[in-house]
């Protein structure tokens, strides 16, 4: 079925990614029915349609499903069996493959290592034999991660030298989990990507980031890495999005190592299968942003230009950091978005302010 302007975008999740979608399609003539689970939803207030049901209400989600043309959502952790309602009524884009490899670290590293991708090495571990064995053979440090519902740091835990497995296995909630020898990176980048519904694909460049706390606290662009190393990043984005036959906007998330002789690797952390903190320079130093992105390839559209306009670097808001805006406002270089949060909590993304030099 062909969408055109005028049709109805369904958005699972209502965060800021949700808002920011739904904005971009609006400007594109659509009109965007979100779908979440809580009142104070960010992207409720700028859609034409809203649905506050949980994901685990099959009469909702049908309804839901049947009110729009084409279906995407704005968080990976989206239920299995909400995604599988709602795409017998109308397309689901990205896909149920993309959505269940992304929610589960173990099936998410083997994927990539299976296409022939490096990633860190990695384990499966179901007990605490299981652990003590993949540590001693693994080495100290590594990283224990919960396979499931984790995000920002939540969820793992790093063993050193002298750290008491029991206790780190305890931390994670005893959970199904994944084994990872840590990685002495350089940088942390990802590369932000679309692929539309006819195979076609578009990478943004290759951006660098810097986290405070476990949270995405800016993201540069262009990155400092080799041309070969940005064209590497693209090769990656586009050899995944192909082999889960993607389509919409997603990122790959990567370590950059940097051997003795300046050589650089890069090693896939984690894919998200949706439009990405560290893709929202593009809103003002693209010429496409990820969000409209988005929404050209789930609606099977051209996708639009990458180009980037200049140096770019987006700082994150977080906490009370959003109540600056009057000054941010007063800087001609800033470009401020706030996502409309009632609460300012430690910790909690508020806004961003991209910078275009
Ligand atoms: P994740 O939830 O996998 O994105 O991990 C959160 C953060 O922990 C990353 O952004 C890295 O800073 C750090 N981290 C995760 N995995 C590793 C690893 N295998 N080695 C070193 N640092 C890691």
């Amino acid at each position: 079925m062909t969408i055109a302007p005028g049709a109805t975008l369904g958005i699972l999740g209502g965060g800021q990614l949700g808002r920011m979608i739904a904005s971009a399609a609006a400007r594109l003539g659509l009109k965007v029915h979100v779908y979440n689970d809580d009142p104070a939803s960010p992207a409720f207030e700028v859609a034409a349609f809203s649905t506050c049901a949980s994901f685990e209400d099959a009469a909702a989600l049908e309804a839901f499903a049947r009110a729009v043309n084409v279906v995407t959502y704005e968080f990976e952790n989206v239920p299995s069996d909400a995604a599988a309602l709602v795409s017998r009524f109308a397309p689901l884009r990205p896909g149920a493959q993309a959505l269940a490899t992304a929610q589960d670290r173990l099936a998410e590293k083997s994927f990539v290592a299976g296409l022939g991708i490096e990633t860190a090495p990695f384990a499966a571990i179901d007990d605490l034999a299981g652990l003590e064995a993949a540590v001693a053979r693994m080495g100290r440090p590594c990283v224990l991660k919960t396979r499931r519902f984790g995000y920002d740091g939540k969820g793992q835990v790093t063993i050193r030298d002298g750290s008491d497995l029991a206790q780190a296995y305890e931390a994670i909630g005893r959970a199904p989990a994944i084994l990872e020898g840590f990685v002495p990176f350089a940088g942390e980048y990802s590369v932000v990507a679309a692929r539309g519904a006819d195979g076609s694909f578009a990478a943004f460049e290759l951006c660098e980031n810097v986290h405070r706390d476990h949270i995405l606290a800016l993201t540069r662009v262009p990155a400092d890495a080799a041309d070969s190393t940005r064209d590497e990043a693209a090769a990656i984005a586009r050899a995944i999005a192909d082999a889960l036959d993607y389509v919409g906007v997603f990122a790959v998330e990567l370590f950059l190592l940097r051997e003795g002789d300046g050589a650089e690797r890069l090693l896939v952390n984690e894919i998200a299968p949706r439009v990405h903190n560290s893709g929202h320079w593009t809103d003002s130093g693209a010429v496409t942003s990820q969000f409209e992105q988005h929404v050209r390839a789930v609606c099977g559209w051209p996708l639009g230009s990458c180009a980037r306009l200049g140096a770019v670097e987006m700082v994150n808001l977080v906490g009370d950091a959003c109540e600056k805006w009057r000054a941010i406002l007063a800087d001609p270089a800033a470009r401020l978005t706030l996502y409309g949060k009632a609460q300012a909590r430690p910790g909690r993304k508020m806004g961003h302010v991209t910078y275009l030099r």
